[in-house]
């Protein structure tokens, strides 16, 4: 098998497993227990809550540990829209190709009366900082922009909006689910006020993640219960997860510089390559993407197509976001870059890890041209593009 969506998900590392599995066998205490049994656990989460801290320059206090990056864009989100209620501003502003967990989130909270900005993000898939100025009101109680895009892997210049957040004086939160363990992140240097992230982006467990937020930063539970957490998230502590997201970070920031080097060489030979096809496109900027992510569509085929007869050759790859497929709609991403409908319909996202080959990538260079022509020889629009009866797009 060769496994190509590493944006989705990513194998666990063997040191991750092995620094977890004592906490699901013998060391089995609850961490907010008095007896030294229970103490053990706490122990190892406040080890953990200190590496995380210093692995995004914050402090320890200022990290809490959520169900993953849904749940901590969620209560970022929710906790600004409170506090932004009880000074009574309500205008928020973000992107229009975050995730869904932002983007149902905000949607949610614009019945509830709140106004939200979505800003354009171009061909390149980037952010401009100046709309972000212009958008900026009286009123405006939050600012919500992704670090990286799970789709199309550009990177959002998140250091200047921040930097224009603080002076405005508006909370300023990042979806960096896509970005930690993959580029450098400085809270303090970038003015970050709140960010999410989710340890199975980097080669850690499924369903924990972890939520920063500064010093003074209102954030309010949006899970109630026990006094876990500083009273900011109930709940039993998930103390194998979080020594496994601990773990896995500590290992993905010191292993970037090589991986990353290692990634973008593979993904720049995918690019290359595949930009043979003709009437293909790279979607997002051919630079600033991360080292992992490679986007494209092609014209006259369905992804979804491409994407079952990639499986049939044992490479496991993705249109967009897990959580469009199975919907007949093109993504939300593609479309807010300006790929028509029908062009949007034909993407394929490869994204690599640090345990992918060049032997994998030279496969995958081999396999992806023939099912394109394949499909594109059965299609009836590919022949009217072809017959000059509709005309090519890209
Ligand atoms: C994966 C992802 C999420 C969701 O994280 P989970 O831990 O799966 O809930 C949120 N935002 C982005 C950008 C992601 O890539």
């Amino acid at each position: 098998m060769i496994y190509l969506d590493n944006a989705g998900t990513t194998r666990m590392d063997d040191s991750v497993l092995k620094a977890m599995l004592p906490y699901l066998g013998e060391q089995y205490g609850n961490a907010s227990s008095l007896y030294t049994f229970g103490q053990k656990a706490r122990e190892v989460v406040e080890e953990a809550r200190k590496t995380v801290a210093k692995c995004l320059n914050a402090q320890e206090g200022e990290i809490i540990f959520t169900s993953g990056g849904s749940e901590s864009d969620n209560q970022a989100i929710m906790s600004a829209a409170r506090y932004g209620t009880l000074k009574g501003k309500k205008h928020i502003i973000s992107s229009a190709f975050e995730h869904h967990a932002v983007l149902h989130t905000l949607k949610k909270l614009e019945k509830d009366g709140f106004e939200v900005t979505y800003l354009p993000v171009y061909e390149n898939g980037i952010v401009r900082v100046e709309d972000l100025k212009k958008a900026i009101k009286k009123d405006t109680c939050l600012v919500t922009i992704m670090f990286a895009n799970n789709e199309i892997g550009t990177i959002q210049p998140v250091a200047e909006i921040g930097k224009i957040c603080r002076e405005k004086g508006v909370i300023f939160h990042t979806d960096a689910v896509q970005a930690v363990g993959h580029v450098q992140i400085d809270v303090e240097k970038m003015h970050i006020d709140m960010l999410s992230l989710s340890a199975h982006k980097f080669h850690g467990p499924k369903g924990v993640g972890a939520l920063y937020y500064r010093r003074g930063v209102p954030v309010y539970p949006l899970i109630e219960g026990g006094a876990q957490e500083r009273n900011r998230r109930a709940g039993t502590e998930n103390v194998a997860g979080i020594v496994g997201l601990a773990t896995a970070l500590e290992l993905a920031i010191k292993e970037m510089p090589e991986a990353n080097k290692r990634m973008t060489k593979l993904r720049d030979k995918l690019i290359s390559e595949l930009s043979k096809i003709p009437h293909s496109a790279l979607n997002g900027d051919r630079k600033n993407r991360l080292a992992n992510n490679f986007s494209m569509c092609f014209e006259g085929i369905e992804g979804e197509s491409l994407l079952l007869s990639l499986d049939e050759h044992g490479i496991c790859a993705s249109s967009g976001s897990a959580c469009t497929s199975g919907s007949l709609d093109p993504s939300h991403v593609l479309l807010a870059i300006g790929r028509p409908h029908e062009v949007a319909h034909g993407s394929l996202r490869l994204t690599l890890s640090k345990f992918n080959t060049e032997k994998e990538v030279d496969e995958v260079i081999k396999v992806v041209p023939k099912i394109v022509e394949y499909y594109r020889k059965m299609s009836p629009v590919w022949d009217e593009l072809e017959k000059g009866e509709r005309k090519h797009v890209i």
